[in-house]
């Protein structure tokens, strides 16, 4: 099933380079944020949420080093190695003049440094994209409700190095009650 999300960014945000989010994954192709950045922060979001005690009910072993990584439900949901996980994010879909790219300036000239394979993109502030969080058809209501609590929060994590942002679900997948994630029907930061 497909849950599309709305989100903006509040500040700007950084990726790609070798400093911030998406320094190996991003395509040349695919302008701005990496599904991979955006499942990544999804998944450190909740697991906070749950160490914190912000989120019952659920287990988190805290983990982000995949080698060190145990079974619990954030790794049941979000993969750990050799388990796929339930949750996917593509079709990131940003315009394009929202994106700045940089490139590496040397120090000593302050010239662009022509062989540089550094690549940076800043998306502005308040720029709004969507993406899509693809759960497994066999995912249970416990499960699909990780997922939107680790979208919930996002809006309270950062995504890269200290970029925030919002984030609403406008249709939620059916057959389940999540009537206490209304709030993720709204943007948080208005
Ligand atoms: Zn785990």
């Amino acid at each position: 099933m497909i849950i599309r999300v709305k989100a903006k960014t509040l500040n700007s945000l950084t990726v790609g380079g070798n400093t911030s989010i998406g320094s190996v994954d991003i395509s040349f192709n695919e302008l701005g944020i990496p599904g991979s950045s955006i499942k990544g922060a999804m998944r450190t979001a909740i697991s906070k949420a749950i160490e914190e005690g912000e989120v019952s009910g659920y287990s988190s072993c805290g983990e982000i080093e995949p080698s060190k990584m145990r079974d619990c439900d954030v790794c049941r949901v979000f993969g750990y190695p050799n388990h796929e996980g339930i949750v996917n994010v593509h079709g990131v879909k940003i315009a394009p003049h929202a994106v700045l790219t940089r490139v590496k300036i040397d120090d000593a000239t302050l010239k662009a440094m022509d062989k540089s394979l550094f690549k940076q993109e800043v998306i502005k502030p308040n720029t709004e994209f969507e993406f899509i969080v693809e759960v497994k058809d066999n995912a249970s209501c416990r499960e699909i409700k990780l997922v939107l609590l680790s979208l919930f929060y996002l809006r309270l994590w950062r995504l890269g190095r200290g970029g925030m942002i919002d984030l609403k679900v406008e249709e939620f997948p059916q057959g389940c009650d999540f009537s206490d994630l209304e709030s993720l029907k709204r943007w948080l930061w208005e």
